[in-house]
């Protein structure tokens, strides 16, 4: 056996030959690790889709490391926690030097620094290089603000890395932020003819996984029958061009559009890839603006408002992850301990918009952000559910789902646990917006514009109720006041019917 100097831990969401973890490799005494281990997929009940992704993506990486005769462990299918697989290889291997990237989980981060410390070893926790900005530089973005929000971050990034920047050090097209026309919904008869995003036919690598995960988690949620997502850099790379080529002409203008049976709309469908690391946001920012200076035709908002996506929010809810954590995940601002509805897990419920999000959610492990943030997320804050319930539902059944950048964007964006840390206000909205912005109401049971009684819409319903209890809050912030003034038109008799009705509501959550 020989005498290993280095341990290299590389993570299933860590997946690039160009890793910083690589960089310096001593073939003659280094050797890398990978774990396939079942913790990872039953900590929380994961989408078979979420489990099949990793597992395929991390045996395609470990051939690619093979190929390259990387000296390599790789452990397949561990009933073993990760750190109890990388206590027993480590005390065998007799090692004494443990690297690996930035773990994307607080927890297993911990658990490293834990085991290091238990073991005497020394532990080497290098930067991720797939962000533009790193957790120490984002700590002293905060230091001196008296608010965070992302639309100041989103600048300074820009700015940083010269993205979408004139010659003169402006904003290109004159302006930070294309937002106003990037919220448009789809034309009354339809969206029309939508290309569908790139997928890939599972191969043998894949097929066998797909087999494993549906005898090994046959009760885990959600089904792996449509599973062909990128599964390797090669398809990452392809799936990327084919979003620039065909898809992002639409992006903008119908990003937050919802329509029955278009679970993709115009979006990209490249999380998942960017957060194995299958793809670098770089090269997804260089590719899109390459298309735009081709592509006179391509709107200002639609790169703009791509743009913002990657360089903006993914970047910024990265780095509130590691400024709050572990607070972020105890926060409960409302103090909410409602049980999430059984029908998250089965779609099987009588709201049209619910039914249509969780139940795609269940066919791909996909749904896009509105759809995330205004339908699900939105009822989850307006029903009154325990956060930690609603997070890992949301880690558990999406397949881009890793805690770094699912935790924010569901305690903090979607669920206002934190108290508005670094949203101005809670994320809600009535049927009214779900009405706008999709052809849902239009097949439903219920009825929007409803606020109360047998065929009120409960989105409705429960919105109202939500103002009616958080008036105080909602009246001391200038940003908020105008959605309480609304509450003026509604009789008081109204209001106590609303706040009954509710109650119905909340009190059967499973029967709607
Ligand atoms: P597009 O709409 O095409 O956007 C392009 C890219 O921008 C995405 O691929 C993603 O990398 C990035 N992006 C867009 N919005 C966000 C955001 N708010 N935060 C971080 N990155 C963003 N995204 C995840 O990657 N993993 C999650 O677990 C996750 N959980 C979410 C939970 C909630 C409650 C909400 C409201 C949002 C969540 N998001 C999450 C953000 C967003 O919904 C997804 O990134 C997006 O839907 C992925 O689809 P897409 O690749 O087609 O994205
Ligand atoms: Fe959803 Fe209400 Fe519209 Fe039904 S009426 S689809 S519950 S918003």
């Amino acid at each position: 056996m020989k005498a290993v100097t280095r341990l290299i831990l590389i993570l299933g969401d860590q997946l690039d030959l160009q890793s910083a973890a690589l960089k310096g490799f001593r073939r003659e005494t280094d050797e890398i690790i990978m774990i396939e281990s079942a913790n990872e997929a039953q900590y929380v009940w994961s989408h078979k889709a979420k489990i099949a992704l990793f597992l395929s993506a991390m045996r395609h990486f470990d051939k690619s490391l093979k190929d390259q005769k990387y000296p390599l462990t790789y452990i397949q299918e561990s009933s073993l926690s990760i750190i109890e697989v990388l206590r027993e290889q480590i005390l065998q291997k007799k090692i004494s030097h443990l690297v690996c990237i930035e773990p994307g989980e607080w927890r297993l981060k911990q658990s490293i620094e834990d085991l290091a410390t238990e073991l005497k070893i020394k532990l080497e926790i290098l930067e991720d290089e797939h962000f533009y900005c790193s957790p120490q530089e984002f700590k002293k973005w905060v230091a001196d603000k008296k608010e965070i929000r992302l639309e100041y971050f989103y600048r300074l990034m820009r700015k940083t890395h010269n993205i979408l920047m004139d010659k003169d050090g402006n904003p290109e097209g004159g302006q930070w932020n294309f937002d106003q026309d990037n919220r448009k919904p789809y034309p009354k008869k339809g969206p029309g003819l939508i290309d569908a995003p790139k997928r890939f036919e599972p191969d043998e690598i894949t097929q066998a996984v797909l087999g494993f995960v549906e005898k090994t988690y046959k009760n885990h949620p959600g089904s792996l029958e449509s599973f062909n997502w990128a599964v390797t850099r090669e398809q990452a790379l392809e799936a990327l061009q084919y979003f620039v080529e065909y898809r992002l002409r639409n992006f903008g203008m119908y990003q937050d559009a919802m329509w029955i049976d278009t679970p993709f709309g115009w979006h990209s469908i490249i999380s998942s890839a960017l957060n194995l690391k299958l793809l670098n946001p770089r090269e997804v920012i260089s590719a899109v603006l390459l298309a735009w200076k081709k592509d006179a035709s391509l709107e200002l908002s639609s790169i703009e408002g791509f743009i913002r996506q990657i360089l903006g929010w993914r970047e910024f809810v990265r780095g509130m992850y590691y400024l709050d954590m572990p607070q972020m995940a105890l926060d409960n601002f409302y103090e909410h301990q409602r049980a999430l509805p059984k029908w998250y897990w089965t779609g099987q419920t009588q709201m049209a918009c619910m039914q249509d999000a969780v139940g795609q959610t269940l066919k791909y492990g996909y749904a896009h952000h509105i759809q995330r943030l205004m339908v699900t997320g939105n009822f989850a804050l307006l029903a009154e559910i325990l956060p930690s319930q609603v997070c890992d539902w949301y880690l558990a059944v999406y397949v881009d789902a890793i805690e770094w950048v699912e935790l924010p964007n569901t305690a903090g964006m979607a669920l206002f646990a934190n108290g508005g840390r670094f949203t101005s206000k809670p994320y809600i909205a009535s049927g009214a917006y779900i009405k706008r912005m999709s052809n849902y109401c239009g097949t439903c049971k219920y009825k929007p514009d409803i606020r109360f009684g047998e065929s009120a819409c409960p989105v409705t319903t429960l919105y109202w109720n939500f103002l009616i209890k958080h008036r105080t809050q909602f009246e001391s912030s200038p940003r908020t006041r105008l959605m309480t003034a609304n509450l003026k038109r509604i009789s008081d008799s109204d209001q106590l019917a609303i706040q009954a009705h509710a109650q119905t509501i909340l009190n059967n959550l499973d029967a709607l």
